[in-house]
């Protein structure tokens, strides 16, 4: 079986994890530290805070910038529920902006109409740059500007992503990246919110430790989020590994559209000419996707759907009224979208493979009435 998502885990990860162990010094420390200061430096960007999660990061970056409870908060329909939910437990108020239907990521033209329209004015937005292209920061950092929103990029999915050369994480007020073993670069569960700002951080690092800078003196009710140095360890090795496992899957993103670029009725996934995409999935836009995916299973080929129901549709918020709002482009999307494997320790035959069973699948199939947005 070729699974759709796989870390890479090697013996430098299991040595510095035996070290941490022996040490005895389990939860946050020293190497918790050092891997915070790593991955500033990586991003570009004068601080990181490790989380005990990418949820938690979300969570404590909203929350960070004391906007007034009920603030309206702009995010995306199309990506995984929790860049949504931290607008919930920071009881604001999520607006739903809908998606490009070429990049799946924010529309910047939805973007303006929705500020246009809003008669509350919405305060921050959440963009998430998905499957590991950046959103066209070019466009959202100036209309952000322009209507006094605070940035936040959910970079769960975008480790080492770039647009125009400038790394994902660094544009807005805070970046927040996962390390859920299924993303580029893993510790296990955790996160990292980055920041220019030294009092953001210095309010995050407040936050996710019960609203302490001195222990046992707590200025405001805070949570623990914070991360062990067990897991820390494993993520100044995978942060070592990053680039280079990130060429890797952009070399199998490579070879997968070699095999079904010009597939009648597939549309692989589109670059824009500004990102530097490191694809943390590769995710076609196609028909009969779910007969696509169970022919893909029974050739031993993993598949994932991201995702399969927008996140305005999900019981949370159609419970809260947000079942009528219309998302044309993500509701379509979410019915044809389906990410293929292309993790770096895919083999140049699996790729072919894969390529190959995707092109059979389709070979003298027509599709009447499907037609590629
Ligand atoms: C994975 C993911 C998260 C949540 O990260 P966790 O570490 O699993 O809490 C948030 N947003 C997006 C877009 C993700 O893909």
């Amino acid at each position: 079986m070729i699974p759709v998502a796989k870390p890479v885990i090697g013996e430098d990860e299991i040595a510095a994890v035996s070290e941490v162990l022996r040490s005895g010094m389990l939860a946050g420390g020293e190497t918790v530290s050092h891997f915070e200061e790593a991955f500033a430096q990586y991003v570009g960007v004068p601080h990181a805070i490790a989380t005990s999660s990418g949820t938690t990061g979300l969570f404590a970056a909203l929350w960070s910038l004391g906007l007034p409870t009920g603030s309206e908060v702009i995010t995306s329909p199309f990506t995984f529920v929790a860049s949504a939910n931290s607008i919930l437990y920071c009881r604001h108020n999520p607006v739903f902006c809908d998606i490009d239907k070429k990049t799946f990521n924010l529309s910047p033209d939805s973007l303006i109409r929705i500020l246009r329209h809003r008669k509350n004015r919405p305060r921050a937005i959440i963009l998430v740059h998905l499957f590991g292209q950046t959103c066209d920061m070019g466009s959202i950092m100036e209309i952000a500007r322009e209507n006094g929103l605070k940035v936040i990029e959910d970079c769960a999915q975008s480790h080492g992503a770039k647009w125009r050369g400038k790394a994902s994480g660094s544009f807005g007020d805070m970046g927040v990246f996962s390390f859920y073993p299924t993303k580029n670069m893993t510790t296990g569960e955790g996160g990292m919110v980055v920041t220019d700002s030294p009092v953001l951080a210095n309010k995050i690092r407040m936050f996710i430790n019960h609203g302490s800078r001195t222990r046992y003196h707590h200025e405001f009710l805070g949570h623990n989020f914070r991360m062990t140095n067990i897991a820390a360890a494993i993520g100044k090795i995978q942060l070592g590994r990053l680039d280079k496992n990130n060429e890797a899957r952009c070399r199998n993103a490579g070879i997968l559209n070699r095999y079904l670029t010009g597939v009648p009725y597939i549309q692989t996934p589109y670059v824009h000419p500004d990102t530097l995409h490191v694809y943390h999935q590769y995710t076609l836009r196609c028909p009969r996707r779910e007969d696509l995916a169970d022919y893909l299973l029974g050739q031993e080929i993993g598949t994932g759907i991201h995702y399969p129901l927008p996140v305005h549709k999900q019981p949370i918020y159609e419970n809260l009224g947000y079942g009528r709002i219309s998302l044309p482009v993500a509701e379509r999307s979410s019915k044809e979208v389906l990410s293929l494997p292309v993790h770096p320790s895919l083999t140049e035959k699996e790729l072919e493979y894969i390529g190959q069973k995707v092109g059979e699948f389709y070979e003298g199939t027509s599709f009447s009435g499907y037609h590629n947005p």
